[in-house]
């Protein structure tokens, strides 16, 4: 018989989360299709911080359990986001724009991982809003816009 892992542990190519009062949990594959920063206002407002961070995985993999609330953003591009978020302590923990749901992606909020010791975002969005405080590392990707 093996032993049952620890809660939060990462198996091979899975990784927990969830919410901070954790009513809503999941478990997406690992390691995700992209990691980056979002320096747009609209995060800067929800995450009530200088930016998100955000890993894309594959939806359709994804499991998740616990009720989430949507607020449908408009997003400065003009492109609807669905803002979904615990409505018990209102931790933002997914993000679902047309394009990536069109190939399949769903945005995890990063901080709300288990184990966030080994994300390395690369590509910073809306570089153009970035407060002038947050350093962007030197040979990240950045847009401008997104
Ligand atoms: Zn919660
Ligand atoms: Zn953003």
């Amino acid at each position: 018989m093996t032993t049952e892992a620890t809660t939060g542990a990462t198996s091979a190519g899975r990784r927990t989360g969830g919410c901070l009062c954790e009513a809503v949990r999941y478990e997406t594959p690992w390691p995700p299709l992209l990691t980056g920063v979002c320096h747009c206002r609209h995060c800067q407002k929800q995450a009530g911080t200088a930016f998100s961070v955000l890993v894309a995985v594959p939806f359709a993999s994804l499991e998740r359990t616990g009720e989430l609330t949507t607020y449908e953003d408009g997003s400065d591009s003009g492109n609807p986001v669905l803002r979904k978020f615990c409505g018990k302590c209102g931790s933002p923990v997914f993000s679902e724009t047309p394009d990536g749901m069109a190939q399949g992606m769903i945005f995890i909020k990063a901080g709300t991982l288990d184990e966030v010791n080994d994300l390395a975002p690369t590509l910073h969005f809306w570089t153009s809003s970035a407060q002038p405080w947050v350093p962007i590392p030197e040979g990240a990707h950045k847009l401008a816009a997104q």
